[in-house]
């Protein structure tokens, strides 16, 4: 299996790259194809969705592309669609690994400690999980609800 993967950032920190199998984000990448097609199909050619449109269905080619190849794909930086799409996948803790910047070393999934947090309270309250690599460095974090 082919995988991609993308760095990700702790208030500007570059703390690790996170990895994931390719057909992953083509399903989510699908399914934004999709929603555009039954909603957006007669927004003019400069609108901001269509636009997103363009850049998703070039990633999505670029992805299909790795596939068909077996070659790994590295998004690096690139914020466009890319961290937030994959975000879906990681939120369900579907990823392959992460390689921790600061042991320079990759952690499968089962390798990793989840730690749940949440912050505020009442209606101004959410929660989520951190994650955290065997040496106890955070490697990734993200939001799983809001009040
Ligand atoms: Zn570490």
């Amino acid at each position: 299996m082919n995988h991609y993967k993308f760095n990700f950032y702790e208030k500007k920190e570059f703390v690790s790259v996170i990895k994931i199998e390719i057909p992953k984000l083509i399903e989510i990448y699908d399914q934004e194809i999709r929603y555009y097609h039954n909603y957006c199909k007669k927004l003019p050619k400069d609108a901001p969705r269509h636009i997103e449109f363009r850049e998703i269905s070039k990633l999505k080619a670029k992805l299909v592309e790795g596939l068909t190849e077996k070659v790994d794909i590295d998004f690096g930086n690139n914020e466009d669609y890319v961290s937030s799409f994959s975000m879906k996948i990681v939120r369900k803790i579907d990823f392959h690994s992460i390689y921790c910047k600061k042991c320079e070393k990759e952690y499968f999934k089962n390798e990793v400690c989840f730690t749940d947090w949440t912050t505020g309270s009442g209606l101004a309250a959410s929660g989520g999980k951190s994650v955290f690599c065997l040496n106890n460095h955070f490697i990734c974090g993200f939001l799983e609800w809001d009040s």
